[in-house]
C-alpha cells in the first residue's frame, strides 16, 4: 500500500517543497496540515502535485484545540499514519513586542515547539498502530539553534538556561514570554524553539524508539534563504539574504534540493536510524551531524518534556 504522510505547514517553503518532491514518486498520500486551507489547496495546483496524492486538513499549530481537533479529523478519516512531518514554523526577528498563542504562550515557541509537541504526543499512538515497515517522526530542525556551529553563534544565541519562563507559561504577564525568563528577543525566541525542536526528537527517541521501532530524526535542511520564512525580515535583509548565502557562506539550498532532502529523512531505506540529526555535505551527500552541547542536554530535553507535558494538558 502507499504511505501516509502528514507535514505541517506544507502550504510554503520547506513543506511544499518535500510535500511535491514525495507526490511524483507516487507511493504516498501527502496529507498537508495547514492553517489556510485555500493557500495550501493552490499552492499543490500551482506545483502540479497529481490529483489525489494529497489531501489538504486544517491544523492551527497556535491552538492548542485546533492541534486537538486536527487529531480527531485525521483519526476520522480512515487513513493510517505512516510518517509525521512537523516542518511549520514562525520566524518574527523583527517584533519589538511578544505576540501570542490562542492559549497565551509567546507564539515562536508556542507554534514551533508547543503546538507540535501536543500533535506529535497525541499521533505517537497513531503511528504505533500503523503496519507500515517503515514508521518515522521527523522534527526539522535548524543550525541556528546550534551554537557549535558559526551560524548557531550569530547573536542573539539560543539559550533555554533553567526553563524558568516556560514554567511559567511564556505568557508575558506574570512572567517572561522568553523561555529563559530574559527580555523578549523574536530572533532568540525562534533559535530557542529550534532547540526545542531538537531536544524533543532524542528524547523521543529515548522514550519509544526501543518499544516501537519508530524511527525519530531532525535535520537542518541547509539555508533555503527563500523561502517565506524571512517574510517578516526587513526589506534589505531579504535583498542581500539569498546572495549572502550563495556566495558567502555557500550554504543556500534551492527549495527543491531542501524538499528532496527532507523528502529523503521521510522515504529513504538508508536512513532509518533513530536518534538522529541529518545534513548534508556540499554534495548533497547525508551525514549524521553533531548537536550542541545544550541540543543534547539529556536532563534538559527531560524537564522539557516534563514542562511542555504541563503546558500542553498531557500531565
Ligand atoms: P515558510 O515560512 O515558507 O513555511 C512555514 C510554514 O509554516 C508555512 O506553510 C506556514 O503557513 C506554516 N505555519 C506557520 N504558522 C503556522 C501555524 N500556526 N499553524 C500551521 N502552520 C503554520 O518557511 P520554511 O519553509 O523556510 O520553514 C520550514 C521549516 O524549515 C521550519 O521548521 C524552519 O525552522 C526550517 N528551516 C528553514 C530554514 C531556511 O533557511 N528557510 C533553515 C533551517 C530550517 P502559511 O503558508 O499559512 O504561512
Amino acid at each position: 500500500r502507499k504511505g501516509n504522510v502528514v507535514i505541517t505547514g506544507a502550504s510554503s517553503g520547506l513543506g511544499l517543497a518535500t510535500a511535491k518532491a514525495l507526490s511524483t514518486v507516487g507511493n504516498w498520500h501527502i496529507t498537508m496540515a495547514c492553517r489556510d486551507f485555500l493557500k495550501a489547496e493552490k499552492a499543490a495546483i500551482r506545483v502540479g502535485m497529481p490529483k489525489g496524492s494529497y489531501s489538504v486538513m486544517h491544523l492551527d499549530l497556535a491552538s492548542l484545540e485546533s492541534v486537538r481537533q486536527f487529531v480527531d479529523n485525521f483519526r476520522r478519516s480512515g487513513k493510517p499514519l505512516d510518517v509525521l512531518v512537523c516542518n511549520a514554523a514562525v520566524y518574527l526577528p523583527t517584533d519589538k513586542e511578544p505576540t501570542f498563542t490562542a492559549d497565551g504562550f509567546e507564539l515562536s515557541v508556542g507554534t514551533n515547539h508547543l503546538g507540535h509537541f501536543l500533535l506529535s504526543r497525541l499521533l505517537i499512538d497513531d503511528l504505533k498502530q500503523s503496519d507500515y515497515p517503515s514508521k518515522r517522526l521527523i522534527i526539522v530542525g535548524s543550525i541556528t539553534g546550534n551554537s557549535n556551529t558559526v551560524a548557531g553563534n550569530v547573536p542573539p544565541k539560543a539559550n533555554l538556561g533553567d526553563l524558568r519562563g516556560l514554567a511559567g507559561g511564556l505568557n508575558g504577564v506574570n512572567t517572561s514570554s522568553m523561555i529563559d525568563g530574559g527580555e523578549f528577543d523574536g530572533a532568540k525566541a525562534y533559535k530557542d524553539s529550534k532547540v526545542c525542536n531538537m531536544l524533543t526528537m532524542q528524547e523521543f527517541h529515548r522514550r519509544f524508539h526501543e518499544e516501537t521501532g519508530i524511527t525519530f530524526a531532525s535535520l537542518y535542511p541547509g539555508c533555503i534563504a527563500e523561502t517565506g520564512l524571512f517574510r517578516n525580515h526587513v526589506a534589505l535583509f531579504r535583498t542581500l539574504f539569498p546572495p549572502f548565502q550563495k556566495y558567502i557562506t555557500k550554504g543556500y539550498v534551492s527549495e527543491e534540493e531542501a524538499g528532496n532532502r527532507l523528502a529523503q529523512v521521510v522515504s529513504d531505506p538508508s536512513l532509518t536510524k533513530s536518534g538522529v540529526y541529518w545534513s548534508w555535505n556540499k554534495n548533497s551527500k547525508s551525514f549524521e551531524n553533531e548537536l550542541s552541547k545544550e541540543a543534547s542536554d539529556e536532563e534538559k530535553a527531560r524537564k522539557l518534556w516534563e514542562v511542555s507535558e504541563k503546558l500542553v494538558g498531557m500531565a
